[in-house]
């Protein structure tokens, strides 16, 4: 059986201790992993000047694929998000974080299953800020006011939210492709054109172009605040999402709660160079060396990474043996608990020491 070589970004606040239980889970399952482990985010800040080196780049542009954990954003101190920062730099234009509901997790209903696929390298996502009461804000703004003849008050902010032809286009491409890949039969663009004609509408545009190419597949469109209600009250009309950047973070984590919440809920960063598989959920730093949090969201994180590799069986028996696990509800973190100071929930490591007693009772598939 083939190695695979894998990039494994153990991350900061939690990280470390939910990627320790999901590569414990990944090894059990018979697949071999040659992990080239590289440190990003503040740690890296003392060691390299920089929270991501370009060596930790180079591993994933060689490794092609990667298994992080969250890495924490220190608000407002002009440190640039690692995350957003890798997805940009490595053009990770894809992330996909599927909704399933796994019997016996908190779920709103039980039938949940549906594939957000949101556009993550432009949007309000591209980093273009000015700050308010700064040159440049200012002669944005006298600039802006000029040309479109409104007037923005003098003490504002400014974030620029860019949407282009190519970035749509390849972003829909790759929800039909991931649709009919994964046998899904729908794809509904999600957007505010209504409002922001220039950004929106052209995502929209773009993608009723792309649907005329990929019949096959059924197309349909929501604005964004429709869609949230109607995820709530018809889920079950909705397969795979494709959203802009910040609708697709903001569903992600709507999403996340109708299943039980964070701590169920995977992602994978894909592109032309690669794919990264995190989770949807932050480095929860209050948490950080507790072995309290729950790891599923990280290690389904790895049951996409195993399908990607094209590891489909030892996929199928991790999720089973993670589904096991939340069905029998007795090794399960807090936060799968119906109260959250529930005495008999586990720490993160005897998730992992479940899952993989589960996967050793999980037959060999034939
Ligand atoms: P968070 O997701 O880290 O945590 C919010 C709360 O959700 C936690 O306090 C906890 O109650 C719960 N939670 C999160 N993960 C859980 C898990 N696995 N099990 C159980 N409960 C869980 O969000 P935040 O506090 O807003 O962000 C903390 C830091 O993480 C910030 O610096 C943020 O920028 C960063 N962040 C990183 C990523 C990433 O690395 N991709 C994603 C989101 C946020």
């Amino acid at each position: 059986m083939a190695r695979h070589p894998v990039t494994l970004i153990p991350g900061d606040g939690v990280g470390p201790e939910i990627c320790d239980a999901t590569v414990r889970v990944l090894e059990a399952t018979g697949v071999e992993f040659d992990w080239d482990v590289q440190q990003a985010g503040e740690a890296s800040i003392k060691d390299y000047g920089t929270p991501l080196p370009d060596h930790v780049l180079e591993s994933v542009r060689k490794n092609r694929v990667a298994l992080k954990g969250p890495i924490t954003t220190p608000i407002g101190s002009g440190f640039r998000s690692v995350n957003v920062a890798l997805r940009q730099a490595l053009d990770l234009y894809a992330l996909v974080r599927p909704v399933k509901a796994y019997k016996g997790a908190r779920n709103l209903r039980d039938d949940l299953d549906f594939v957000i696929v949101r556009e993550n390298t432009e949007d309000i996502y591209a980093g273009i800020e000015f700050e308010q009461g700064t040159p440049d804000a200012q002669h944005l703004i006298d600039e802006i006011s000029t040309l479109a003849k409104k007037k923005i008050r003098p003490d504002s902010g400014l974030s620029i939210k860019p949407i282009s032809i190519s970035g749509t286009q390849r972003i829909v491409e790759f929800a039909f492709d991931y649709a009919r890949r994964n046998n899904r039969h729908k794809v509904t663009a999600v957007h505010k054109a209504n409002i922001m004609k220039h950004t929106d509408g052209l995502f929209l545009a773009v993608a009723r172009k792309v649907a005329e190419k990929n019949p096959d597949i059924e197309f349909e469109d929501r604005i964004v605040d429709n869609m949230c209600m109607q995820l709530v009250l018809r889920p079950k009309e909705y397969d795979v999402l494709c959203c802009p950047n910040l609708y697709g973070d903001i569903i992600s984590d709507l999403g996340a709660g109708m299943i039980g919440g964070l701590g169920l809920a995977p992602g994978a960063n894909i592109g032309g160079a690669g794919a990264v598989f995190e989770a949807t959920h932050g480095s929860a730093p209050k948490y950080t060396g507790m072995n309290k949090v729950n790891p599923m969201a990280v290690m389904l994180s790895g049951v996409m990474m195993l399908r990607y590799l094209e590891e489909t069986s030892a996929a199928d028996a991790m999720e089973k043996a993670i589904a096991n696990v939340i069905a029998l509800g007795e090794n399960v973190t807090y936060d799968l608990k119906e109260k959250r100071d529930d005495p008999t929930s586990v720490g993160t490591s005897q998730v992992a020491d479940a899952v993989i007693a589960q996967l050793k009772a999980v037959p060999e598939p034939a």
